[in-house]
């Protein structure tokens, strides 16, 4: 288990500013009037490798807007609902892609009358985007849009989003609320160790903070050591990053004798990419940290969707006067029950330069909306780890690499560096697993290394049901990078 840091000295404030508006409520009191939560409270924060229940429900934490994040279900559908028929008839009017799709099956804004009826609105996909490329799908003017990102595709043109100012300011909201669940508080010094690019994460989280009132180091993408440095010398407590690149930062300041239990860093803001448990767990206790996941996309806005709060960890609660979910089958495409898994469908529901209506993620992952330890009632999404369009058929069998990271969090041994190949040389669909052995169980015995090696080839084909060739290599011999890691590499014919 990490040491948990006791050194944070932060002012805590209110964090949403207005005296009318306190940041701060306990668990068990959504009057919003609460005691302001110390220091310790947060240093007692669990970390992955786990505290028990009971602490966690002791836990005051802040949150950005009690009044919404801890309504009533009821409230919270009723506001949903009244903000999602604007959305339709906003779009309807204003966006010639959906009036289209509307008036071909005789669907008007009108017929949507409760929740069920929902479900008779078109879903919207990736492909409506890409094929409107570059702003057919904006409903104001464009001297209205303030700003564009675009998300860049493996293949052609990416797509391209486009905010409004009221847009920008709806961003900035939901970004100080998933920053809220993660622990961060006005007087926190953030580090941004994404790009500032076309990329939603860097500019998104950077001004959301701001808004907050913390302080934001723009460190960007690059330099690992520079990081480092900043993190010491500035007082950095919370790192904004990939976790595979904090990973790299921990690992580099290691080879450079810095004691991370030393630093001031507290949280890390997780994104851009899956965070596996095994990587959240290692990170957390190396870098004696507590490291929050949180989820976006580009499509429907960046980051700010959805954030990890202190209680519910691996959930996340959606910030959902801002985003309509719904779990489907992504086979069926029909509703599954509260708690199922499915493909999680959006429509954002304050968005005016580009709305979105049923916009399937194709990220899978369930939903609940049971009570939460935190105090919020917001919905939360287990972690997204699968896509729908990211398993890989082999020999006929469906593989997720998030399957191969759960048997490999349960190998002493296995580092959390994999990369996965597949080709089929041969005439069969043949799955390579490259794994980085720890330091630790690294020897240049060929048969103790051997021994190893069928073990993790047995159990990935108890759990997988095919079987993998597992290369092991050094600890450190696979590529690291800056921005998501690249798990798998498709070779075949
Ligand atoms: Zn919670």
């Amino acid at each position: 288990m990490a040491a948990r840091k006791s050194k944070v000295a932060l002012g805590f404030a209110s964090a949403s500013g207005a005296s009318d508006a306190p940041g701060f409520i306990p668990a068990s009191d959504a009057s919003g009037l609460a005691a302001v939560p110390t220091a310790s409270d947060l240093a007692a924060v669990p970390t992955a490798s786990g505290t028990p229940a009971s602490t966690l429900a002791s836990l005051r934490q802040p949150i950005y807007n009690p009044a919404f994040e801890c309504a009533s279900r009821d409230e919270v559908r009723a506001r949903q609902f009244e903000l999602l028929i604007e959305q339709v008839a906003w779009a309807y009017e204003r966006v010639p892609f959906y009036r289209e799709q509307f008036d071909a099956i005789g669907l008007r804004p009108a017929d949507i009358r409760t929740h069920d009826d929902v479900r008779k609105i078109p879903f919207t996909t990736k492909s409506a985007l890409r094929d409107t490329y570059p702003y057919g799908l904006i409903a104001v003017p464009l001297n209205e849009i303030i700003r564009l990102h675009a998300s860049s595709g493996t293949t052609g043109k990416p797509i391209v989003v486009g905010y409004t100012r009221d847009d920008i300011e709806q961003w900035r909201y939901c970004i100080m609320s998933v920053a809220q669940m993660a622990g961060v508080v006005p007087g926190d010094r953030a580090q941004m160790a994404f790009g500032y690019g076309m990329f939603t994460g860097g500019f998104g989280l950077h001004y959301g903070m701001e808004g907050l009132g913390v302080m934001m180091i723009p460190a960007s993408a690059g330099n690992t050591e520079r990081h480092i440095m900043m993190i010491e010398d500035y007082g950095t407590t919370v790192l904004i990053a990939t976790p595979s690149y904090a990973l790299h930062i921990c690992e580099v300041g290691e080879r450079l004798g810095y004691d991370w239990e030393k630093s001031q860093l507290r949280v890390g803001l997780f994104g851009g990419e899956p965070c596996s448990p095994k990587l959240k767990a290692e990170i957390e206790s190396r870098m004696h940290i507590f490291c929050t996941d949180n989820y976006g996309l580009t499509e429907v806005m960046g980051p700010g969707v959805s954030g990890e709060c202190l209680s519910a960890r691996d959930q996340q609660h959606i910030v959902e006067d801002h985003f309509y979910w719904e779990v489907i089958d992504p086979e069926t495409l029909e509703p599954v029950p509260d708690g199922c898994p499915g493909e999680l469908v959006l429509t954002p529901l304050q968005k005016k330069g580009i709305p979105l209506l049923r916009y399937r993620t194709r990220d899978l992952t369930s939903v609940t909306t049971e009570p939460c330890g935190c105090g919020r009632t917001s919905a939360r999404m287990d972690k997204v780890r699968r896509r729908s369009d990211d398993m890989l058929i082999i020999r006929g069998t469906n593989v997720y690499p998030s399957q191969i990271e759960d048997v490999l969090a349960g190998i002493a041994g296995a580092s959390a560096y994999y990369r996965l190949e597949v080709d089929n040389a041969t005439g069969l669909d043949r799955l390579t697993l490259n794994l980085e052995v720890e330091p630790a169980v690294f020897t240049d015995s060929f048969t103790e290394m051997d021994i190893f090696r069928r073990s993790v080839a047995d159990k990935l084909r108890a759990v997988l049901q095919v079987s993998v060739v597992v290369r092991l290599v050094e600890p450190g011999s696979i590529e690291r990078v800056m921005g998501k890691t690249k798990h798998v590499e498709d070779r075949r014919e």
